[in-house]
């Protein structure tokens, strides 16, 4: 077995009844598991320590993919809104919902930065149809990462290289941000693959294939502690080196869309995958942020 999972270590299914799971954080106050439901337009929560699952919330605007922001309140995307939220003791406050006066498309996953600042992937599945949102005509005419920063108001387009970014994530060091492209979903000639980018200076440069998907796509992600990029695929998680080695293939027995890292000790990757929610024991976590650059601190209002 992969030194990557614990010994003994084998997939559990925790619930079985999503449409099409995605979204999934862990919440350590609550020692839960939030993730969306997209068709059923609802999100479920896990509770890890009686292991009961229950919905959280009907009518929710098709959330998608979601993270914690810097004070530890949950930042998700919304379809329905065609916008990027923060949910803070029950209350939804929309963060940004157009760019140069337009709509965006609908956002898709997102990442919060170490100074703060809200990244987010902007691909049209949820306006080109009824399921995962309400079919609706693209504003600004392409499929943009962006960068919001909530201080200063600023909402910039970082990546338009891509057909379809979807999901996204820093490096330990957020030196580099890699981000798929599932633009093969909707055209079979486009890409089905992971690009990684540098950051520096505030720009987002040296585009380059990360990680080609041999099977379905990528559609989220996390990276761990050690820079591997852990990526859902059509059959199962695999586990990319820094250098785009794959060193894992963790069979699923469904399409995986989304992971993310949890549990008490973080070492818990829970998989969003179709109609379940899986969970496999690993031997890393997430990683940490870094330590926010002092002299440009983008720390949000109180
Ligand atoms: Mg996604």
């Amino acid at each position: 077995m992969s030194s990557l999972l614990a010994p003994g270590a084998s997939l559990e299914r925790l619930y079985t009844g999503t449409v099409w799971a995605e979204g999934p954080v862990w919440l350590p106050g609550l020692r839960a598991l939030r993730w969306s439901d997209i068709p059923n337009n609802r999100i479920m929560q896990y509770h890890a320590d009686d292991g009961g699952t229950v919905v959280y919330r009907e009518d929710v605007e098709f959330t998608n993919g979601r993270t914690l922001d810097l004070g530890g309140a949950v930042v998700q995307c919304s379809h329905g809104r065609r916008a990027v939220e923060r949910e803070a003791d029950g209350n939804v406050t929309v963060l940004v919902d157009r760019w140069q006066g337009k709509r965006l498309n609908s956002p898709n996953d997102v990442g919060v930065a170490a100074d703060g600042s809200v990244w987010f992937t902007d691909p049209p599945y949820g306006i080109i149809s009824n399921r995962e949102g309400r079919i609706a005509d693209p504003e600004y005419g392409g499929c943009y990462v962006f960068r919001l920063d909530e201080r200063r108001g600023e909402l910039t387009a970082m990546i338009t290289d891509m057909v379809e970014p979807n999901g996204l994530a820093f490096s330990p060091d957020e030196r580099i941000l890699y981000v798929s492209d599932t633009g093969v979903l909707r055209d079979s000639s486009a890409p089905r693959h992971i690009r990684a980018y540098d950051v520096i200076d505030g720009s987002c440069v040296n585009s380059r294939i990360f990680a080609e998907i041999t099977v379905g796509v990528s559609d989220g992600f996390r990276v761990d502690e050690e820079a591997r990029v852990w990526t859902s695929s059509g059959d199962g998680v695999r586990v990319f080196t820094p250098d785009g080695e794959q060193l894992l293939h963790v069979p699923v027995p469904e399409k995986v869309a989304n992971v993310c890292f949890g549990g008490p000790d973080g070492q818990d990757l829970y998989i969003a995958a179709s109609t379940s929610l899986y969970r496999i024991r690993t031997t890393t976590r997430n990683a940490p942020r870094p330590a926010p650059d002092a002299a440009t601190p983008d720390v949000r209002p109180a």
